[in-house]
């Protein structure tokens, strides 16, 4: 019989952290496989076919934005960092790099397995073509007609929200950076001009979010960037 578990591929060269994600990964049904360092884990990346990749930033044998950077030129696996670095700008790297999310240790067992489930959800969506509706909350969005509502009734969206909040629904669950939405949306030009995405954002949370003080859907990742939580 093969194996049909979803895998995950665990890069750490931290022996305890290491056998807790393994433990906390297999006790809810996934493959797990191992490595130390960064070639071993690219290695492994190409030879076991993860779905989803757990990754440490600081690893004997180098960086892990390296591991990432040369894993995104063949490869668009999810990339869930983990890292005791926690400044902005080592969040901002690892994400510019092409990593999908990161978790800030430490972490819960409960956290992590939370943000692996959405990641392989999102990938075993985008995988079946399922996604040409997204739908949250009140919103629905028809990628095909362009056109979005909220409770049934049809919402006027100007094109660059439209842009905007369709970059941030075909993303979910990923931290996206200021500079990734501004070149998405704006042009690589712009990646400097993250006040147009905080109007741009006030803007459709007033139109999408029942309350937008405190909004549930497009969430803010405080000096990072945003993330869009279905
Ligand atoms: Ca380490």
């Amino acid at each position: 019989m093969s194996d049909t578990r979803p895998k995950v591929l665990v890069v750490e060269d931290e022996p305890e952290i290491r056998r807790f994600v393994r433990l906390a990964l297999e006790r809810e049904g996934f493959e797990v496989h191992e490595a130390g360092g960064v070639q071993r884990g690219l290695i492994d990346a190409g030879t076991r076919h993860p779905d989803l990749v757990v990754l440490d930033l600081g690893l004997p044998d180098g960086d892990g934005v390296d591991l990432i950077r040369d894993l995104r030129t063949w490869s668009d696996v999810p990339v869930l960092v983990l890292s005791a670095r926690s400044t902005e700008g080592d969040k901002i790297g690892a994400l510019d790099a092409g990593a999908d999310d990161y978790l800030v240790k430490p972490f819960s067992a409960g956290e992590l397995l939370a943000r692996v489930r959405a990641h392989l959800r999102r990938r075993s969506g985008a995988a079946s073509g399922a996604d040409q509706v997204i739908s949250f909350g009140e919103v629905r969005i028809d990628l095909v007609r362009r056109s979005v509502e909220r409770a049934g009734q049809p919402l006027h969206l100007t094109p660059n929200e439209y842009r905007l909040l369709t970059h941030l629904a075909t993303h979910p669950h990923c931290v996206l950076t200021h500079r990734q939405v501004l070149a998405a949306v704006w042009g690589a030009g712009h990646a400097e001009d993250t006040h147009y995405v905080r109007v741009y954002m006030g803007q459709l949370r007033k139109k999408l979010e029942l309350d937008p003080s405190q909004p549930r859907h497009l969430i803010t990742e405080t000096g990072i960037g945003y993330r869009f939580v279905p």
